[in-house]
């Protein structure tokens, strides 16, 4: 039984969660979900050419692996279908509470338990809570003067009503989400403009299907998706050490993006265009046969003049140059460093969230934050990663939440804290290690606008395993469970 938990998000986390806790025999479980379902980020991002570019056999849960995978990197739909599915085979589907967004999170020190309250004014209580939103699921949008009168969506609210075909289409931004799109848009749309600001470093990805030899490999041999799956790991490991790197290892990532991109990129004028000139891995490493030669077709035009303002009939760059548009597709990424906001968060003696983190995110192994108990982040600040697999990484944050409230339950106490010099002394260790990494090296949706990168672990994956793997009690109070009320006599 007990504690009570509230989780707010369905997505990979959230789900992670709850599976990890109802194993554990954990019953009182709720999922509060703003969306209409479980996904998250899969459930909301419908663009097309719209998958992971992060190889499935590895971007799923190591205890629900399929050895069916249509293609290297799956599709929106198909991991969509595997979260939906994994979550029915364990029982929490049922768990979640859809259209709830979730605007407060208070705790009551008398009471020691969260309330937690959505926009139309629902509550709930719980011993302990766990913020599972993510970091990618507030679009961005630009900041632009001016007043565009044609048709625009985020990449991330895809118009599927709106008929791209023979239309004058801008996107603007070239991040992961635009290099899937952008390709299939070009297909369809009369004129098709790019406004890039800065150039990215691409590595191959063709992800055709699967060929059914293949399939039947994976089907029939026994271990060969276990092996696979850990080949995967040790090349995300790889990028990972190019990018701790960058003087020394980084330069052999950097040779292949090079060569990969000089053999892509034909036109001389585009491949001036789209060179990065900042270190290999500082921002995203783009995984795209498709984006380059997109480029480079007749009706695509790639731009990097400064966007000036929008005007009613389209945009105007910083050349004086207007062109003419019918619609504007904004591939502008997301609020990544915003993390959970602008839900309240309220921790013990009132202190909000906002305070705690007014000088940027840091939370103990991004998970527990001093003078929040009970209070749990899924892929919180620092637990991006570069070149690996988030699911991996929550996998290990769903068993550190579980451990931390199963310490609560054997000690019958109310909750359990972080001690803040603890936190402090891990935070300024995580920092400490992005010296000299190719993180630090340009500006990122990483890093907030002090500098600080505040989204991605700075290690491996195997180094956060190794942290996150057992709790130590020792780094952790524990808030006592109220003394029952006197009885009257
Ligand atoms: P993103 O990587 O943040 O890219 C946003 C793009 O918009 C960048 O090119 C950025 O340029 C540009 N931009 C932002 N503000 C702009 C402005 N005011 N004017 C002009 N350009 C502007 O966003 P995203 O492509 O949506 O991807 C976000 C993240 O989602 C990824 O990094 C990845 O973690 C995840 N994602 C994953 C997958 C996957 O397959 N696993 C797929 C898609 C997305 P600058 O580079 O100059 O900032």
């Amino acid at each position: 039984m007990g504690p009570s938990v509230v989780i707010v998000g369905a997505g990979f986390g959230g789900i992670a969660a709850a599976i990890e806790l109802r194993k554990h025999s954990f019953e009182d479980i709720t999922i509060l979900e703003k969306g209409p379902g479980l996904g998250g980020t899969w459930r909301e991002n419908t663009y097309p050419g719209c998958a992971c570019d992060v190889p499935s056999h590895l971007y799923s849960f190591s205890f629900a692996q399929r050895k069916d995978w249509s293609r290297l990197c799956s599709p929106q739909e198909e991991i969509l279908d595997y979260l939906g599915g994994v979550a029915r085979d364990h029982g929490v589907g049922g768990l979640v509470v859809p259209n709830t967004k979730v605007t407060s999170c208070a705790w009551d020190d008398e009471a020691r338990s969260w309330t937690v309250r959505s926009e139309d004014g629902r509550t709930w209580e719980a011993d302990a809570l766990i913020v599972a939103t993510g970091q990618l699921h507030q679009p961005a949008l630009p900041r632009l003067d001016g007043e565009f009168a044609g048709h625009s969506f985020h990449s991330a609210q895809w118009d599927h009503d709106y008929d791209l075909r023979g239309k004058r289409v801008a996107v603007i931004g070239t991040g992961a989400s635009a290099v899937q799109f952008v390709p299939e848009v070009a297909k369809q749309a009369r004129r098709l403009h790019v406004f890039q600001r800065t150039g990215n470093w691409f590595l191959p990805r063709k992800n055709h299907a699967y060929p059914r030899w293949l399939l039947a490999i994976f089907s029939y041999v026994p271990g060969v998706e276990r092996l696979r799956r850990w080949g995967l790991f040790y090349y995300g490991e790889s990028l990972t050490m190019g990018i701790r790197h960058p003087r020394t290892l980084g330069k052999i990532g950097w040779l292949r993006s090079a060569v990969f991109m000089r053999w892509q990129l034909r036109d001389p004028a585009v491949r001036r265009k789209v060179w990065p000139d900042y270190t290999w891995g500082c921002k995203r490493i783009l995984f795209s046969s498709w984006f380059l030669p997109a480029l480079q077709r007749p009706n695509v035009e790639l731009i990097t003049d400064p966007i000036a303002r929008l005007c009613s009939g389209g945009v105007v760059t910083a050349d004086g140059v207007e062109r003419e548009l019918d619609c504007i597709i904004y591939g502008t990424g997301f609020r990544t460093t915003e993390f959970m906001f602008p839900m309240e968060i309220t921790g013990a003696a009132g202190r909000s969230l906002r305070e705690e983190w007014a000088d940027g995110p840091h939370a103990h192994l991004g998970i527990t934050i001093p003078g929040f108990p009970s209070l749990f982040v899924m892929y919180g600040p620092n637990t991006n990663t570069s070149g690996g697999s988030i699911v991996f990484y929550e996998e290990m944050q769903a068993s550190y939440i579980r451990q931390a409230l199963a310490h609560v339950r054997s000690h019958g106490a109310a909750a359990i804290e972080v001690r803040r010099d603890v936190e402090s002394a891990s935070d300024r260790e995580t920092q400490a290690r992005f010296a000299g990494t190719a993180w630090t090296q340009c500006d990122s949706w990483y890093r907030d606008e002090t500098g600080r990168v505040v989204t991605n672990w700075p290690g491996y994956m195997r180094e956060y395993a190794e942290r996150a793997r057992m709790l130590d009690p020792s780094e952790y109070e524990l808030v006592p469970a109220r003394e029952p009320a006197p009885v009257a006599a």
